[in-house]
């Protein structure tokens, strides 16, 4: 029989039905991926085609050029020019696209995704990352940065060079004022930030625990909208991503590319959207929220359902998903 179970943080409901994963036509595993070359003349991300892009803000330089760079994105959907305005017409409400849209290409490599680069490559991702996101909230017409990576086609990729993708809003978004309030009403309800009883909670019956290290914990929630649904947690409690120090940086260097690594040796490198979930700027010292990173494999299509109702259905059991992902066994390093 199935179970339906409930994210105690999101309050999203989930059908955990594994028996789905016997119908026909069930296709658990990625789609064979083609072979990337590490070099593509046409690609705006590979060197030698810095001009292509619009002028680069940041870059980190190394012995053979640059190793990560960031840049506006060319097909902003958002702009910094404009004059924040809000306007209300009968029941319209609109306000002007102002806002961010920055690109940070991971690596000159153009076929080496996250998974294979080096732990400490990662760590100068994630660090350039954060100093994305808090140049970003510095400008106080934006009071929402998320941070996001999609990798493959399914993940609604249009680029294969692995980056990832800063978003300044000049609001917050519904999705995300619903975190906030559902984790604020469980913090005045028994005293004490849901997601860090959700740390305490994985931690001690570490069935659904992928890794855990000094900073940060990995696991595949209790109730996971889908197969492989994996989120890592800093284990002090903290609002917002820039509350990050150094040396917490390189742990979740380490979570996010083991877990990666994990992905990709053991599930045939699925397509997925990796997300940095942090508080909004009215929310950034608060008690109650979070931050955390989501990574969502694309084993599984969402469809009439999920659209219909907002709740998943998700044919595999999280707690084996877990158990999968240990005991993936990776290469030497
Ligand atoms: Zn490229
Ligand atoms: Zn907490």
């Amino acid at each position: 029989m199935s179970e339906i179970r409930q994210n105690a943080a999101t309050r999203e409901w989930v059908i955990i039905a594994p028996e789905r994963a016997r119908r026909p036509r069930h296709t658990f595993l990625a789609m064979e991926r083609a072979i990337v070359p590490a070099y593509d003349e046409n690609c705006p991300f590979c060197p030698g085609n810095e001009e292509v892009t619009p002028a680069e803000i940041w870059r980190l330089t190394g012995e053979d050029g640059w190793r990560v760079r960031v840049v506006p994105n060319k097909y902003s959907a958002l702009s910094q020019g404009a004059e924040l305005k809000r306007e209300r017409q009968g029941l319209h409400q609109s306000v002007t696209g102002v806002g961010l849209h920055e690109v940070l290409i991971e690596t000159p490599a153009h076929n080496r995704t996250t998974a294979q680069l080096p732990e400490e490559h990662v760590a100068e991702i994630l660090a350039c990352a954060r100093s994305c996101y808090s140049r970003a909230i510095d400008d106080r017409r934006i009071d929402h940065v998320v941070i996001f990576k999609n990798h493959g086609a399914a993940a609604g990729t249009s680029l294969t060079h692995p980056h990832w993708q800063i978003i300044g809003l000049p609001l917050v978004p519904s999705q995300v004022r619903g975190r906030v309030e559902d984790a604020l009403r469980y913090f005045d309800d028994f005293g004490e930030c849901v997601y860090c009883r959700m740390i305490e909670d994985e931690r001690s019956s570490g069935v659904r625990v992928i890794l855990e290290t000094d900073s940060f914990i990995t696991f595949c929630p209790y109730a996971s909208a889908s197969p492989y649904h994996t989120w890592i947690l800093p284990k002090t409690h903290a609002a917002a991503f820039d509350a990050i120090t150094l040396s917490e940086l390189k742990d979740l260097a380490k979570n996010l590319r083991e877990v990666l690594s994990r992905f990709y040796h053991g599930l045939e490198d699925p397509d997925f959207n990796l997300v940095l979930r942090s508080a909004p700027r009215s929310h950034a010292g608060v008690a109650y929220y979070h931050w955390y990173l989501s990574i969502v494999p694309h084993l599984a299509t969402p469809a009439g359902f999920e659209l219909g109702t907002g709740m998943f259905l998700n044919a595999s059991v999280p707690e084996d998903c877990a158990a999968t992902l240990r005991n993936v066994v990776l290469p030497e390093r």
